[in-house]
């Protein structure tokens, strides 16, 4: 029984439950109502606060990473057409795929090459940023290199930061949390990957593995944080921080799509295609880019066949109150980033309006784009990242999304439309690693077109 239910039940309410039950591809839209946006708890005034608290670290990030001297101190990363990829997919599919193509390459986000970079390093700047002025060590006009100094570092030594964590999350806290001086214990899934594991260890932080599923990290993680006052909890499923943290992308997207000279109004749509775990990363940058864009802009969060945690709450109305091992799927999938069973505690909520979609993709075809995205682009990512790449073969091909593109009169527009592929995470993948699943990608194509 769920909510009362039984799954036969939910599924004559829902016929798609069937086919997502089964771990088919599957393809969901609705109508965003515009007006969700001014009943969220959080609003502009906290998005522009999230864009200054980046702006007042920035000296700090120049100095502990100099990696980031090239963007003042921003954790950003590149927009880039991918005119060969878009040909590619439209070769692909034999149907053509109108508008332009771009991927924005958080994969290559500098600190911990992955999404993860936004929301995790900006939570932790936060707690930081309190700590420091809660105590008197410096105040918010002082030049904030001040928390590169021994002085502060050794005051948040007390200090201890504990995570869980499918591995990116831990990444991204462990690397500036142990630069900032904390202590950092990240709780892990058994599905973390082992590099992950070993440079989380490099960077000095300390690294509990569980044999269990990640939310029961998370749990473990809470559990031992509750009970000490100096221990701060990063709760991946509960955190407004992170949500934050990502949705200032928006910010720079902005000025990068400007650049590229891409407009985005009434006449020129964007649609955006986000690799969704837990939802806070794809949430937070749907929430700024909505903020900024409004109706213009159009989110679709992509799942794993196997992991299709949003999707699952999204239809049953149940959100956190479902989880995919509830309905039998095993969350099984290679795409680490997105192995979750049961979405956030508010980004589903948050998101019913806001939402245009969720599509989901098998492990396959997550490799399949991975390769041809390297083959024509030689940018190469991890298997969740590649997640975004079908969003414009699915938003064309799939009766849902042309449903979707008629009802919200779009059709008319299509010639003009950008579609942005969020591609989350890669560049920290270790040779060997990426080689594997460049090989495999490119060898499911040669079986198929044999
Ligand atoms: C974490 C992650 C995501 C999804 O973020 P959530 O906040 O869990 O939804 C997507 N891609 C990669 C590579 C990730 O590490």
């Amino acid at each position: 029984m769920i909510a009362g239910k039984t799954i036969d039940e939910w599924v004559k309410q829902i016929p798609l439950l069937a086919s997502i039950i089964q771990c088919q591809e599957v393809m969901w839209t609705q109508k965003p109502k515009e007006e969700a946006l001014l009943s969220l708890p959080l609003g502009k005034q906290e998005l522009e606060a999230a864009g200054q608290r980046w702006q007042r670290f920035a000296s700090y990030l120049m100095k502990a990473f100099p990696e980031t001297q090239k963007d003042q101190g921003r954790i950003e990363s590149p927009l880039r057409p991918v005119k060969k990829m878009h040909e590619r997919l439209h070769k692909s599919v034999g149907h053509p795929l109108p508008g332009q193509l771009f991927l924005k390459c958080d994969s290559h986000l500098p600190i911990a090459g992955s999404v993860k970079a936004r929301g995790g390093i900006y939570e932790v700047l936060q707690l930081a940023e309190k700590l420091a002025l809660d105590n008197g060590w410096l105040t918010i006009t002082d030049d904030y290199q001040l928390f590169d100094q021994e002085t502060i570092r050794k005051r948040l030594r007390s200090y201890t930061i504990v995570v869980g964590s499918t591995g990116n999350l831990g990444l991204s806290i462990g690397i500036i949390g142990s630069r900032l001086g904390f202590r950092v214990i990240v709780h892990m899934s058994k599905d973390a990957k082992p590099w992950k594991k070993e440079l989380l260890r490099k960077q000095g932080a300390i690294v509990i593995e569980h044999p269990s599923d990640y939310s029961q990290a998370v749990a473990e993680g809470r559990k031992q944080a509750e009970s000490d006052p100096t221990c701060y909890f990063v709760d991946d499923e509960n955190s407004t921080a992170l949500f934050l943290g990502y949705a200032a992308a928006a910010f720079h997207l902005q000025e990068q799509l400007a650049k590229w000279q891409v407009k985005v109004d009434e006449e020129h749509p964007l649609f955006v295609y986000l690799p969704c775990g837990v939802g806070g990363a794809p949430g937070g940058i749907a929430f700024g880019l909505k903020q900024l864009f409004g109706k213009h802009v159009h989110c679709f969060f992509v799942e794993p066949t196997h992991a299709p945690a949003m999707l699952l709450g999204m239809v049953t109305g149940l959100h956190d109150q479902i989880a995919v091992q509830d309905v039998g799927i095993d969350l099984q999938t290679e795409a680490d980033g997105l192995a979750v069973g049961r979405a956030s505690r508010f980004v589903g909520k948050w998101m019913e309006g806001l939402l245009s979609g969720i599509y989901t993709v098998k492990d396959e075809e997550l490799f399949v784009r991975l390769w041809q995205l390297y083959d024509e682009e030689g940018i190469a990512l991890e298997p969740s990242a590649a997640a975004g790449l079908s969003g414009i073969i699915r938003l064309y091909q799939s009766l849902a999304g042309q449903q979707y593109i008629a009802e919200q009169k779009l059709t008319q527009k299509i010639n003009q439309a950008t579609h942005l592929v969020w591609a989350t995470g890669g560049s920290l993948v270790p040779t060997d690693e990426m080689n594997r699943y460049l090989q495999k990608g490119f060898t499911l194509i040669s079986r198929s077109t044999r």
